[in-house]
């Protein structure tokens, strides 16, 4: 299936929205989930396919059974959950004209998963199976299954259509739509054909479309709570490459280190002091992930998102001091002040510090003043210079930086969803568990090292070290 590109969404300012959420539909449409609301209600007819050796054998054979609901019932018969509910004379009916038209035995795996069904035992009971192999059957069917855009799932989706449809009424203007031309011809179509990404995206969106609003999603939740107890999980563990790069990283460290010592010889000015200190700080925090071995941990991308921002304000400050000598004094101020309001809220009362335990406010209070005293020490409220942090970035040439580094690790510092689900859960590659997430007690899954992009910074930072400060 073809994305969206970026260009292609729509920009309100707060948010991207994507072509197919914009305008009127966006707000009204309501997304259902193939995968967990319906694929168990659909596994008889994902079986009725797997019994048929081509797709030509399949859509002749589902055709005559379609004609025979049509001609005989009012509803349509589309959910196993309904076909389950019927009176008992229509099922035994309906079980006898599946096996008229796809062969005995073929939704025999079923019986595991139908509530302990009378007629569906009856009907299909296969003597040569038993029930270890009927779950490894639908094991494999809802795999299959579980690949909407893959050519098995396409057929049952189409099927699930065709079923469907003795309710649906199109709208005039729709008659020319691709949806019509999808419906008409996906059936006599081979896979490999040019529309047929169109027609498998064009009916995909209609079968996930909920007519009735039936929110009723009791029997997957059964199929799924039963199939948990009868198969394993399956934890998948993502491995990358140990550590690559130690020896590279070690010695551009060794490097820097040299690079420190050197400049304790500098005349002490703020410029040195500001630059020498946010460089001492990247120093301590790349050796602290080195000396723990590190470099593949959740705490690796807090460190890589302050580095970046470090060496953006070290950047910026250059960038701005040409005409503002006096910056690096603000910053000092500007950091300074955040401790100040700290320790004056804990000592006015209006903060308690009773339960925090890894900062003591006197020292706060005794740093905040070493520059100036508090008297003369405003408190800022808003970002240093009055420039967010992209900003920055883009007025020292580095919005790739930006968009790639510090985005990505942002959202790890931030705990946002995708940096959990990366690091912190694990997928159970077992599609009967409808590849539920498992939490990573053990800590096994660890992430891309990151000391290849720590150099990168590193080369950044020295580069600053020498032609700002002349350190070589
Ligand atoms: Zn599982």
């Amino acid at each position: 299936m073809k994305h969206s590109k970026i260009y292609q969404h729509e920009n309100t300012g707060k948010e991207l929205i994507p072509p197919f959420l914009k305008g009127e539909l966006g707000s009204t449409i309501h997304l259902h989930s193939w995968s967990r609301e319906r694929v168990p209600e659909y596994i008889w007819l994902g079986l009725l396919r797997d019994s048929c050796a081509t797709k030509k054998e399949y859509f002749d054979k589902f055709y005559n059974l379609k004609e025979y609901i049509l001609n005989r019932f009012e509803e349509p018969l589309d959910k196993f959950s309904n076909i389950l509910k019927m009176d008992r004379l229509n099922k035994k009916e309906f079980f006898e004209t599946i096996v008229d038209i796809f062969g005995p035995h073929v939704l025999d795996p079923l019986i595991v998963v139908s509530y302990f069904d009378n007629d569906i035992r009856e009907i299909f009971y296969n003597k040569d199976n038993n029930n270890d192999k009927r779950i490894l059957k639908l094991q494999e069917i809802v795999t299959k299954m579980y690949e909407r855009y893959d050519e098995f799932a396409m057929d049952v989706r189409y099927s699930v259509i065709i079923l469907k449809l003795n309710r649906v009424r199109f709208l005039s203007n729709l008659k020319d739509s691709i949806m019509i031309e999808a419906l008409t011809k996906y059936p006599y179509m081979d896979y490999n054909s040019p529309e047929m990404e169109l027609y498998s995206t064009s009916l995909s969106s209609f079968e996930g479309m909920d007519f009735s609003f039936n929110n009723n999603y009791e029997y997957s939740k059964y199929f799924y709570e039963e199939m948990y107890l009868m198969t394993d999980c399956n934890p998948m563990i993502l491995s990358y490459e140990e550590n690559v790069d130690y020896e590279k990283i070690k010695e551009k460290m060794l490097e820097l280190r040299k690079l420190l010592i050197k400049s304790n010889e500098i005349t002490y000015d703020d410029k040195r002091d500001v630059i020498i200190g946010n460089i001492t700080y990247v120093y301590k925090m790349i050796n602290e992930i080195i000396s723990n071995n590190l470099g593949n941990s959740i705490v690796s991308r807090f460190v890589l998102r302050t580095i970046s921002e470090i060496y953006v304000n070290i950047k910026f400050l250059c960038l701005k001091s040409k005409n503002e000598p006096k910056i690096w004094e603000s910053f000092k101020d500007y950091g300074s002040g955040k401790y100040k309001l700290i320790y004056k809220k804990i000592e006015e009362g209006i903060s308690t510090a009773k339960n925090c335990s890894h900062f003591n406010s006197d020292i706060l209070k005794l740093l905040s003043n070493e520059n100036k005293s508090e008297e003369f020490l405003k408190v800022s409220f808003t970002n240093f210079a009055n420039k967010n942090t992209r900003q920055k970035f883009i007025d020292v040439g580095e919005k790739d930086l930006y968009d790639t580094y510090y985005d990505y690790d942002t959202c790890f510092s931030h705990g946002y969803w995708g940096a959990i689900r990366e690091s912190s859960l694990l997928f159970c590659d077992n599609a009967a568990h409808n590849y539920h997430s498992v939490s990573d007690v053990e800590c096994e899954q660890k992430l891309i090292c990151c000391y290849s992009d720590l150099c990168f910074l590193l080369d950044k930072i020295i580069k600053i070290m020498n032609e700002e400060l002349g350190v070589e």
